[in-house]
């Protein structure tokens, strides 16, 4: 009898799940960025939502889950209902999360469904205007000098400008003191406004300061110069041998969420990404579209798999973590 009841409620509920599949998205759907609005992050995910919201039918709207270094924002998503309306936008933090803090309350392999990986960007060392050090070389001479009065903002652990922060200050063999924020967005205005030394972070923030000249600029943290700054030297052709971080963002949902939702998510982040708006602002950003063959489910699965693996040694090794 029981089981029959158990039957019966099972099938109701698939029904339910099926029937509502068909429909989705019936309401907005939202989508989580860890950092504060209007940094980095939140200007990929925006543009992508303004755009996903007009092939969806409904409006995607960006919610900012702040603090820990995006760790609350992916616990909050992994413990969200799996039901087609919430989602999640994140970068390298999710790879590096679990060697950073010691009690991680989710697991980046099996909490979540991967949706698609979505754009690559680089990143930009930054200094405050008026600090005393006008080029890599300088830089370098005076951290050396006065490692002891010098900060470096970072928008937590499990962000990229701390693991870009951390690269550098090991390259160069000193060790600052950090300053976290909720995000860069509110790290660029402490570097604008003289509160802070350094920054590390991603183009699509920094390229309308540096182009305007409010900050100064030492490098790209690519591997080869990028298209949008052409005449900016990368960290590694002035002595930094080597040094290369990319940022790279996926898109996921909590574990359970239905697979034909998944897929139409990712049919929808696909003409995202194709859109010739997204297209041409992230261009005009640095950042680039990933190729189709990492626009897969899968391909985002195995790719942040590699990269918990690729960041977890180095991590350790920095010997920086939370308890
Ligand atoms: N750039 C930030 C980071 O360091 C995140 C953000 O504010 O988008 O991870």
């Amino acid at each position: 009898m029981l089981f029959r009841r158990t039957l019966t409620t099972l099938f109701a509920l698939a029904a339910a799940a099926a029937q509502a599949q068909g429909t989705w998205p019936t309401k907005p759907i939202t989508l989580v960025v860890p950092f504060a609005a209007g940094g980095p992050t939140d200007v990929v995910a925006r543009t992508l939502g303004a755009s996903m919201s007009k092939t969806l039918g409904q409006t995607v709207v960006v919610e900012n889950k702040l603090g820990a270094g995006g760790t609350v924002a992916a616990n909050y998503v992994a413990k969200a209902a799996p039901d087609g309306y919430t989602f999640f936008i994140h970068h390298n933090g999710m790879a590096t999360s679990p060697a950073l803090y010691r009690k991680l309350s989710f697991d980046p392999m099996n909490d979540f469904e991967f949706v698609s990986q979505a754009v690559e960007v680089p990143m930009t060392l930054l200094a405050r205007k008026d600090f005393p050090a006008s080029n890599m070389q300088e830089l370098t001479a005076y951290l050396k000098a006065n490692k002891d009065k010098v900060n470096l903002a970072t928008a937590g652990l499990g962000a990229v400008s701390q693991l870009c922060g951390m690269m550098f200050q090991r390259a160069i063999g000193v060790n600052l003191t950090e300053v976290p924020f909720q995000g860069t967005a509110p790290a660029m205005n402490a570097l604008l406004g003289g509160q802070v030394d350094l920054l590390c972070d991603q183009t699509t923030q920094t390229i309308p300061q540096i182009k305007a000249g409010n900050v100064k600029f030492y490098g790209v943290t690519t591997r080869n110069r990028i298209k949008v700054l052409p005449a900016a030297p990368t960290l590694h052709e002035q002595g930094l041998k080597d040094f290369e971080v990319v940022v790279w963002h996926g898109i996921y949902a909590p574990k359970g969420t239905p697979k034909p939702i998944v897929d139409r998510m990712n049919a929808a982040v696909r003409t995202a990404l194709k859109d010739p708006d997204v297209v041409k602002r992230m261009d005009d950003l640095g950042a680039e579209i990933v190729p189709d063959s990492k626009m897969s489910s899968d391909a985002l699965r195995v790719w942040l798999k590699a990269e918990i693996d690729r960041w977890g040694p180095v991590i350790r090794a920095s010997g920086k973590f939370a308890d």
